[in-house]
């Protein structure tokens, strides 16, 4: 059973870089390496999980140059806040995160369409608030 992440606005805070969309309009990925860790992150660290992977979405419209950059700098900013995980999935925007998955496996991802997707192929999926809380108590 894996669990797997989604990153931004999961555990990578994206959306509050100063002029990221923009940046990543003009293809430079550094946004998503300098992103600072949301709240999970602590707790998947302090737990160390041996059954982490990744399945993240490149920038809407991006070329598979931009993918390949975006990719790089994920890696990056996960070897940069601890966490090791098994796989990391970073394929084209409006991917179906299912496709990557087995039975059983447990998706945390800040996007109902996500979850939603997941829960009706896959298995269980939260936000990241929710898993967050379940991992608190452990
Ligand atoms: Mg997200």
């Amino acid at each position: 059973m894996e669990i797997f992440l989604d990153m931004d606005g999961t555990i990578a805070d994206l959306y509050h870089v100063p002029g990221w969309l923009e940046k990543i309009l003009a293809e430079n990925p550094i946004p998503y390496a300098t992103a600072d860790p949301l709240p999970l992150v602590s707790e998947l660290v302090r737990l160390r999980f041996n059954n982490l992977g990744i399945i993240t979405w490149g920038s809407k419209g991006s070329t598979e140059e931009f993918l390949v950059k975006t990719k790089i700098a994920k890696i990056k900013w996960l070897e940069e806040n601890f966490l090791r995980v098994n796989k990391v999935h970073c394929v084209h925007y409006g991917t179906p995160k299912f496709l990557f998955a087995e039975p059983g496996d447990i998706l945390i991802d800040d996007e109902e369409a996500n979850r939603k997707a997941w829960q009706d192929h896959i298995g269980p999926a939260y936000t990241p608030e929710e898993f967050t809380e379940i991992l608190r108590g452990l």
